[in-house]
């Protein structure tokens, strides 16, 4: 059985070791995601470099995602790396403070309005809400804070502001150039961090088609006001993250399961495919097999019903990257033979206004109510296989498509395989034929299998699916 949701793995150090990337791809990643948060664009570049070559080398089409940074707001450095702050003492953060000259009493941050976003009463959490300040006073330049957790504080830790409200822009200066960068890797998809709105992802939809780029837009919903503006930011991508990082700190741990389910359940009404993303194997960083905790969150999200689970850390600088993406493939198979995550409700009652949707929907019905082993869907743009996948089932979809991007942007669908097909020229009988020889020649299909075949009568025309055929191999097919 083919395992039906996607692994993305984040690549880093622990990746660019000798042989892991091929490991990784042997225990089956099938998007990588570059975080532009860290190293410089030649790293990227490169690692894109050895994706596509692999891909090339095994026939297993992985594709690439880069994740803009966006604007994180940070603190500045301490003279001594890092402090320790007691509960209880004051600490400042100041905007004219030198980059490099913090202390047990004060640090610099890196975002100038800050001081004048927050008020007496705000509460800041940096370090992923390891330590707590609530704020004192504030002049429009320094804010003085009371320490409500303490710890250790290094250099450069992240600031949120619980309850969200920062104005920062989504898209930052580095964000733009990096644009760029992306433009020259051809990426099938571009995280946007911390949108606030549909306009944030429609710049950088723009930014990208300028540098000739036609990436999916996955947004990264991190603040709460994406979540006010739910279906605004869905409607918006192409893809979106349940990035439950940063989330969680903005509108507190507790918050995310009811928000996770919520987001999953409402991309796959609006059609969009949907990512659950980290800490989903965080022990994995150290350890060589997930806790009990993290396996069922991982069950948790594929019966949520996520197109696909994300590595951080775990695979970008972890000790255990492979043994990571064995044992999440691992968790997700064994889920997904669970019958309540094949079964589907999903839009019985719907009207269709297209008929390449309605015949999609009437594809997956058929496959889930009588005995058929796969569905081919022969797609210009994918939106057959899209919706395809919105349905729980438990039958393959295979995308046969001759568009590059098209066969990038399905390597994230739920259940959904990319499979290269040309066929201008071909009749109709040749073309089944030959849909059902390509599947045989890979092991996926043998005589006697069943199979339901999506297409258009035109050739290279979007939106052009008119017909569905039931194939038996190894029958002889009629027109
Ligand atoms: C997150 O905050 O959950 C996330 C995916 O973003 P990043 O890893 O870029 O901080």
């Amino acid at each position: 059985m083919l395992r039906r949701t996607k692994i993305l793995a984040t690549l880093g150090p622990a990746s660019d070791k000798p042989g892991v990337l091929e490991a990784l791809f042997e225990a089956g990643i099938d998007v990588v995601r570059m975080n532009f948060s860290h190293g410089i664009a030649q790293d990227h570049i490169d690692r894109a470099a050895a994706v596509r070559a692999l891909s090339k080398k095994t026939g297993r089409l992985v594709g690439i995602l880069c994740d803009l940074q966006g604007p994180k707001i940070r603190i500045a450095k301490f003279k001594d790396t890092k402090v320790w702050l007691d509960e209880g003492q004051a600490f400042a953060l100041d905007i004219n403070l030198a980059a490099e000259a913090g202390n047990t009493e004060e640090v610099g941050i890196t975002y100038e309005p800050l001081a004048q976003e927050v008020q007496t009463g705000s509460r800041l959490l940096l370090d992923d809400g390891r330590i707590v300040l609530d704020v004192v006073s504030t002049n429009g330049k320094r804010i003085e804070c009371t320490v409500h957790v303490g710890g250790y504080l290094s250099n450069n830790k992240g600031i949120n502001l619980q309850g969200g409200g920062l104005s920062a822009a989504a898209l930052t200066e580095k964000d733009k150039e990096d644009i760029k960068t992306i433009g020259v890797i051809g990426a099938d998809f571009v995280a946007v961090s911390f949108p606030r709105c549909a306009e944030d992802l429609h710049e950088a939809r723009r930014l990208l088609e300028a540098e000739d780029c036609y990436a999916g837009i996955v947004s990264k919903v991190e603040r709460a006001e994406a979540i006010e503006a739910m279906d605004e930011i869905i409607l918006a991508s192409d893809v979106v993250m349940v990035a439950r990082g940063d989330l969680g700190v903005e509108i507190g741990d507790a918050n995310l399961p009811a928000v996770q389910k919520k987001l999953i359940s409402r991309s796959r009404d609006l059609n969009r495919a949907v990512i659950t993303a980290t800490q989903m194997m965080e022990s994995m960083i150290e350890n060589p097999i997930p806790t009990r905790a993290e396996v069922f969150d991982i069950a948790n999200a594929v019966h949520d019903g996520t197109d696909a689970v994300m590595l951080s850390a775990e695979t970008a600088s972890g000790n255990y990257p492979v043994q990571a993406v064995k044992a999440m493939a691992n968790i997700c198979q064994e889920t997904e033979k669970q019958r309540s995550v094949r079964e589907s409700k999903h839009r019985l009652d719907h009207q269709f206004s297209r008929i390449d949707e309605a015949i999609s929907m009437s594809a997956m019905y058929l496959a889930n109510h009588s005995n058929v082993n796969g569905i081919a869907t022969l797609t210009e743009s994918g939106s057959t296989a899209l919706w395809m996948s919105r349905i729980s089932s438990g039958i393959p979809i295979y995308a046969f498509s001759s568009h590059k991007k098209t066969l990038g942007r399905v390597t994230i669908y739920r259940g959904v395989f990319p499979v290269y097909f040309t066929h201008e020229s071909m009749d109709h009988v040749n073309v089944n034929n030959e849909i059902l020889a390509k599947l045989k020649k890979r092991g996926l299909a043998k005589k006697g299998d069943t199979f339901i075949i999506t297409k258009g009568d035109l050739t290279g025309e979007e939106g052009g699916t008119n017909a569905l055929k039931v194939v038996v191999l190894g029958e002889g097919l009629t027109p």
